[in-house]
Parts: structure tokens; C-alpha cells; sequence
């Protein structure tokens, strides 16, 4: 019997801290074999069992975990309950949000604490309002671990409107607490949004006060983006920013870099060559500073735009290049901001040995700058 088993067989010891050891010391070992096991201990009547198995799956990271620990969050010990939220954001798991929106109105606070911080680790958009609200709660951590997740959901643009309508909200807390929040995001949209804000709820030298201390902010962060003006890109539309030129007093401007598609001055940097490729997957990967964009949904059946700098498409199985072709340059033409000369600029690149007809080959050669084959 190796480590694993013995410790396996431990968590049904009658001892109940001999049954915890072996959950805690599961945890460390990650061994998937561990996993049907430490579900069954979430069920153990010590609570403190409970929390070392959740605490044990959200290190052992297999999805199959996910469902028993959503049910945890509904255990009757507090300490289970955050366990269980904290193992959720470990696990990252999308069907968690839900139950842990749910659970960010738990009466204790050490609960709310944890899955305001789970929900930071997920990272997904629908936890804005609830952790808006959770701004506003009694408990000084609670509301700092909020605070923290919105900073961290604010590098995704469409944060910033959430946050901005909760500026309109009727309850005072809640408007005060998307006003700390906008004013912690690195984009040049709070600026408009929070000056109106600070104007209509503050008097004249007060209002004029925040809004500098928010410019001061934003100000660094906005020089060093034009300098490093050609790598910018936005990283959720594939966009290289454009450069905009925002009034900040009576006498001075300010420049900042932003994305022509949803607005946003929160750009990632050193980005020196976007490449599309077709491959039938879907996402994008960084290596080095080449963002690779893989433009064909087979699922979805549809193109993403990107700016991009090169086409790669490759051989794979099931795919329709006559179709993905077509509705590729259309994408590319009818989205792109860059003009006429955007695909006569765009070397192509066929990888492997891609299906393509000899009609959709002409039509790429007539499209795209050239092109090229490799096997
Ligand atoms: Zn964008």
C-alpha cells in the first residue's frame, strides 16, 4: 500500500483527527485517486473533516469535484461553507459563479469574505453587481476583499459599465462604493463618468479635488501606454488602440491610447505581431510578444475579427476553408478600421496541407498580399 491508500483508508478511521490528517495530508499529495474519497468526506459528520476534504479538492483540481463542493457551500458550518467557496475560486470553475453569487449574502461574514475573493479568482462579469453591493457590507474585510475583486474584474473593459450605472443607483452606499471602485480601474472612461458623479454629489472644490486625484492616477499609466504605442492591443476585441486626447483642466490635455471597439484604456502591452490562424479551435495564446488569434468559430460557424499582422491556416480535420475563407474576408473588410489597404497587406500562410479548393485559393491570392506554403 503506498502513501495515497493509507491515507485513503485513514479518512475512514472512527478517530475523527486521524480522518482529518489524512484529508489535509490528501491535499498535498495530489493524486487524483483521492478524489471519490474526499467527496465521500464531505459528507463526515465532524465538521472539521468536512473542511480539510474541501480544502484538499480545491488543491486537487479535477473538475468532478466541483458539484459536491457547490453543495458544501449550503453546509451548516461556517467554516466548511468558506472552505468550500475558497476551494471553488481554487478549482476555477464557471459553474461555480452562480451558487457563489448566492452565497456572498451568507450571515457570516468569514463566508462572504471567502467568496467575494472566489469570485476574484473566477473572474467572470455577472459577480460585478453583487460585489458592488458587497461594497457596502458592514464587515470591514468583506468589503476590502470586494474592493480588491472589482480592481482585479476592472481589467476587463465591460466592468466599467456595470460600475457606471451603479453611480445612478438610489442607495447612497452603493453609488459611494462603484464611485471607489471606478476610481481604482486604470481606464480614461471613469474620468467623464465620475467627474458628473462627483459634481453632482460633492460641492465645487471637493468634486474638483477627486476628480484630480483619479487624473493623477491615470495620468502615469496613460504616458507610458503612447509610448509603448505600436505593441498595444486590447485584448478582448483583438484591436490596436487608437490615440484620443482628453481635456483634463483649463489648460492642459492629456493623451491616452484606446480601443476603437469597446473603449478601453486597460491595453495590454509588448504585443508586437498578431497573428489569425485557422485551425478549428478557438481562443487566442501569447508566446513571447505574438498574440495568436484563432479567427474560425467551427462551432459557431463564424469569424472573430483581430487586427491582424499574418494569416496562418492550417491543415485540420472538418474543415470548410471555401466557407471559412469567404466569410473571413468579409469580416476582415467590413470590421477592420484600417481602410482598403488592411488585406492587400496580409501575407498568408498555409500550414501543413489545408483542403482548399483551387477557386478559394485564387480568391486568397487575389485578397492577401501572398501566398505561401509550408509543410
Ligand atoms: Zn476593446
Amino acid at each position: 500500500m503506498d502513501k495515497v491508500e493509507e491515507y485513503i483508508k485513514r479518512l475512514e478511521d472512527e478517530e475523527w483527527n486521524v480522518r482529518s490528517d489524512a484529508a489535509r495530508a490528501l491535499g498535498n499529495l495530489v493524486d487524483s485517486r483521492a478524489v471519490g474519497p474526499l467527496i465521500k468526506a464531505l459528507g463526515d459528520e465532524v465538521a472539521y473533516v468536512r473542511r480539510y476534504a474541501a480544502k484538499a479538492l480545491g488543491q486537487l483540481g479535477e473538475p468532478s469535484a466541483v458539484e459536491p463542493l457547490i453543495k458544501a457551500l449550503g453546509d451548516r458550518e461556517k467554516r466548511v461553507r468558506s472552505d468550500a467557496a475558497r476551494a471553488l475560486g481554487n478549482l476555477s470553475d464557471p459553474r461555480a459563479v452562480e451558487p457563489l453569487i448566492k452565497v456572498i449574502g451568507d450571515r457570516e461574514k468569514r463566508v462572504r469574505r471567502h467568496t467575494a475573493w472566489a469570485l476574484g479568482k473566477l473572474g467572470d462579469l455577472r459577480a460585478v453587481a453583487p460585489l458592488i453591493k458587497a461594497l457596502g457590507d458592514e464587515d470591514g474585510d468583506v468589503r476590502k476583499e470586494a474592493a480588491k475583486t472589482l480592481e482585479k474584474l476592472g481589467d476587463n473593459p465591460r466592468a466599467v459599465e456595470p460600475l457606471n450605472k451603479a453611480l445612478g443607483d438610489e442607495d447612497w452606499m452603493i453609488r459611494e462604493s462603484a464611485a471607489y471602485a471606478l476610481a481604482r480601474l486604470p481606464d480614461m472612461r471613469v474620468v467623464p463618468a465620475l467627474g458628473k458623479y462627483y459634481e453632482k454629489h460633492f460641492e465645487k472644490e471637493k468634486a474638483e479635488k477627486l476628480l484630480r486625484e483619479v487624473i493623477d492616477r491615470l495620468a502615469p499609466l496613460q504616458r507610458e501606454n503612447i509610448q509603448h504605442l505600436p505593441r498595444l492591443l486590447c485584448i478582448t476585441c483583438y484591436r490596436r488602440p487608437i490615440v484620443k486626447k482628453m481635456k483634463i483642466g483649463p489648460l492642459s490635455s492629456l493623451k491616452y491610447a484606446v480601443c476603437p471597439q469597446c473603449g478601453t484604456s486597460a491595453l495590454a502591452r509588448d504585443i508586437r505581431e498578431v497573428v489569425g490562424v485557422v485551425d478549428g479551435r478557438t481562443g487566442h495564446e501569447i508566446h513571447d510578444d505574438t498574440l495568436y488569434v484563432r479567427l474560425w468559430d467551427n462551432t459557431a460557424q463564424e469569424c472573430v475579427y483581430a487586427d491582424i499582422d499574418r494569416l496562418e491556416i492550417r491543415e485540420a480535420d472538418g474543415l470548410r476553408y471555401d466557407i471559412i475563407v469567404n466569410k473571413l474576408i468579409l469580416t476582415l473588410h467590413d470590421r477592420s478600421g484600417r481602410g482598403q489597404d488592411y488585406l492587400p497587406g496580409i501575407p498568408v500562410q498555409l500550414l501543413g496541407n489545408p483542403d482548399i479548393p483551387l477557386g478559394t485559393r485564387s480568391l486568397l491570392e487575389q485578397q492577401f498580399r501572398e501566398v505561401t506554403e509550408k509543410q
